[in-house]
């Protein structure tokens, strides 16, 4: 986790040898300091969270734009089960939205068993990060995919290009079944991606390797999720 409470203060650890207190499990929190990672705490035998990831510049880059008490809000259900939003975005009528960061790659099944959890009682974002390293070619693989659109529509007031994955592993096939708002994050340009539940009709007229995207700002993608502020 990036944040946590010293004296009175949700901060990132500004040095070794600082401690904290998860709220979360009450288990004690340890600084890492490296050059290598940004700064973060870590819990003494594994994050309570067993839904945490790793975190790097792209989690914290996001979190900073939101007010730090909206950040990493542990949120328990009926059940007493309980999982640590990446944001928390309130709201002053209906239910708070619950905007989680993916970096990682999350099977189709981890995707529906984390949006039950958030959306029993909240509005849910998925904010997934497509980027290009060793392990990933996801931002490559679907800027190749970004050509003149088949057809576009429009849903809602949002115009909606569709596309034809033509690379290796679509694995915004799964991301169009999210029960979510699903959004992607690609080198810094934001899409939202026409799902099952926010565009039945839509999805539903596509091939299995079309999908269909709106682009939107930065600033449009804080306004959907209800945040008032500039970024
Ligand atoms: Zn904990």
């Amino acid at each position: 986790m990036i944040y946590a409470w010293v004296d009175g203060v949700k901060r990132q650890p500004k040095a070794k040898g600082e401690t904290s207190v998860c709220t979360g499990c009450g288990g004690k929190l340890f600084a890492v300091i490296s050059p290598t990672r940004i700064a973060h705490w870590r819990h003494r035998g594994g994050d309570c969270d067993s839904w945490s990831e790793a975190e790097g510049p792209w989690h914290l880059q996001w979190k900073s734009i939101f007010p730090i008490e909206w950040c990493e809000v542990t949120l328990k259900n009926q059940a007493g089960e309980t999982h640590r939003a990446d944001v928390l975005v309130p709201s002053s009528c209906g239910a708070s939205l619950v905007l989680e960061l993916q970096h990682s790659f999350i099977t189709i099944e981890e995707m529906f068993i984390r949006e039950k959890f958030y959306k029993e009682d909240h509005r849910m974002f998925w904010l997934v990060h497509l980027y290009q390293d060793n392990k990933s070619n996801s931002s490559f693989n679907f800027e190749m995919s970004l050509n003149t659109p088949l057809a576009t529509h429009e849903v809602k007031g949002k115009k909606f290009e569709v596309h034809e994955w033509i690379m290796r592993g679509n694995f915004l096939e799964k991301w169009k079944s999210s029960t979510a708002h699903v959004f992607l994050d690609v080198r810094g340009r934001i899409f939202y991606l026409a799902t099952l539940a926010a565009c039945k009709d839509l999805v539903s007229s596509l091939n299995p390797k079309e999908f269909a995207i709106a682009r939107l700002t930065r600033q449009e993608f804080i306004k959907a999720a209800g945040a008032v502020i500039n970024i």
